[in-house]
């Protein structure tokens, strides 16, 4: 019997570990995948973390690395709490629960300095993401502006060295399948799992979840999501498959959140049908801010400029796959090229490059005929303005549906360059209820239950209809230390 049994080895199970571990108690964390497949969907993220702060001066404590030529350089502005609050609220459609809002904007920042003073977490301003340069600054924008040392990979790795120095044994090949619970009070004791050969039931003082959603689980995300997303490519793990979500309604856990609802962008057309550890990320196709969507009849179909790239992209990959064949393609020219983002000059890219629009359609199988009406169609509706990529610059188009509300700059300066995409599948919003101060698992009625914590993806209740980006990982890591607390408390007591 050990003290607190934490499953899944992500970032927001990790983080509940080490919490519980620094109230003193023994903690063994379980992990489905191999150690050379560890990590879950953590490993491939970009690392960043959404926080507010009030300047320049709390990015200091955080990286007091920065040099006085690095800061002559910057512009960082603020992201005052109220703004942190407001974006969730607004992304959500007013749906995310206020309580959890409110944990997870009043603990952000003390957890991301928690991870960098008591861990050893390194963080770095995310300049190739998310800044632009404008009039001799880069300026950051869009309320996430700090990554994790080593990205998603370095983030991984980060904490598994600080749950190796804190004494945390993981076992590896250890997939959760139920909860053990007291047969009078009902109350969680421990975690059954299946190893390669064996079942095992681990007992514990208290158990913590943080074993991820259900994307990768093709029946589940069918049945939830709806018809369609069995064909959706996932961009992370392929260990997520809801197993300790059913496990703990299994018990009498309370379903939370939007369960028809999920994380989705625009991930390249031929990436494979899970995510690449080598790659990463880096299929993800992001800078559609600068330049145009079309499906394969060469027709727009969302406004690329409708707000920072930060608060569309993950609703945008839904919107992919109600298109022809599940297909989109990202049309730019000269004035923007050279702005894309990194994941632009990857070799595993399906792209394209002409003179003109007509050799472009022809280059990415997209209708020409369609394709040069939509360019010409669009470009005539583009507004005069001054383009600025760092802010809502208002350059817009005036008659055509969908409009494109900002950077509306006509596509007309060959050669012209195209991706193509499809929907990559991040996360799932549906989820476990918990209680927000406590991460404590919530039953069918509302109440407490004795033992079960959780915290990471398969919580609901905070991602509704869209996501504000940056806000996975933080969220994961303020529940996950919340939750460590608690289950550490209760374990000893
Ligand atoms: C390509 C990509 C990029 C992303 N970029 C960002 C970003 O930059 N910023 C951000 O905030 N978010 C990002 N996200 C979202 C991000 O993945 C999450 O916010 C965060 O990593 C989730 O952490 P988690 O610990 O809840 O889940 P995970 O990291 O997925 O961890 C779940 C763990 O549970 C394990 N597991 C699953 N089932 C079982 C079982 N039955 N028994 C035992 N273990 C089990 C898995 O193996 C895994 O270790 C990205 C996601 C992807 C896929």
């Amino acid at each position: 019997m050990v003290d607190v049994v934490v499953v899944g080895a992500g970032n927001a199970a990790l983080c509940a570990a080490l919490a519980a571990r620094e109230h003193g108690a023994e903690v063994l964390v379980l992990e489905k995948a191999d150690r050379s497949d560890r990590g879950g969907n953590t490993f491939f993220t970009g690392g960043g973390f959404r926080f507010p702060y009030t300047g320049i001066d709390d990015i200091k404590v955080l990286m007091p690395d920065l040099s006085e030529q690095e800061l002559e350089r910057i512009d960082v502005g603020s992201y005052p709490a109220p703004a942190m609050r407001s974006d969730l609220k607004r992304v959500t459609e007013g749906a995310a629960d206020p309580a959890m809002v409110d944990h997870l904007v009043n603990n952000a920042y003390d957890t991301v300095r928690w991870m960098r003073e008591v861990h050893g977490q390194h963080w770095v301003l995310m300049y190739g993401r998310q800044a632009y340069e404008v009039d001799g600054k880069l300026r950051f924008w869009g309320g996430m502006i700090t990554e994790a040392v080593g990205g998603g990979e370095g983030l991984s790795d980060g904490l598994f060295q600080a749950v190796e120095r804190a004494g945390i044994e993981v076992r590896y090949g250890m997939r959760g399948t139920g909860l053990l619970t007291d047969e009078q009070t009902g109350a969680v004791t421990g975690v059954q799992v299946r190893t390669e050969t064996s079942i095992e039931r681990i007992e514990a003082g208290a158990v913590v979840l943080g074993a991820g959603g259900f994307e990768s689980n093709i029946e589940m995300r069918t049945r939830y999501l709806g018809a369609g997303w069995e064909f959706a490519k996932v961009r992370g793990t392929r260990h997520n498959m809801g197993d300790m979500i059913k496990a703990a309604i299994d018990v009498g856990a309370q379903s939370y959140g939007h369960w028809s609802g999920a994380h989705a962008v625009a991930w390249d057309l031929n990436a494979p049908p899970t995510g690449n550890r080598r790659i990463g990320d880096l299929y993800q196709k992001h800078s559609y801010p600068l330049g145009l969507i079309v499906n394969i009849d060469g027709e727009r179909f969302v406004d690329e400029g409708a707000d920072l790239r930060n608060y569309t992209y993950a609703k945008y990959g839904r919107e992919i796959l109600k298109q022809p064949l599940g297909a989109a393609f990202q049309l730019f020219d000269q004035q923007t090229v050279a702005m894309l983002r990194d994941e632009y000059r990857i070799r595993e890219i399906t792209k394209g490059e002409s003179d003109t629009i007509e050799g472009l359609a022809e280059e990415l199988g997209i209708d020409a005929a369609g394709l040069v009406e939509t360019v010409a169609a669009y470009n005539a509706a583009c507004q005069p303005g001054d383009f600025n990529p760092a802010v809502l610059d208002g350059l817009h188009t005036e008659g055509i549906e969908p409009p494109k509300s900002n950077w509306a700059l006509p596509l007309n300066q060959p050669p012209y360059f195209g991706v193509a995409v499809t929907t990559g599948l991040t996360f799932t919003f549906g989820g476990l209820r918990i209680d927000a101060k406590t991460a404590q698992v919530l039953d069918t009625d509302d109440r407490p239950m004795a033992g079960l914590y959780a915290t990471g993806e398969l919580v609901g209740g905070l991602f509704y209809h869209n996501y504000a980006g940056g806000t996975g990982l933080m969220s994961g890591a303020v529940f996950g230390r919340t939750a460590g607390n608690a289950a550490a408390q209760t374990a000893l007591a």
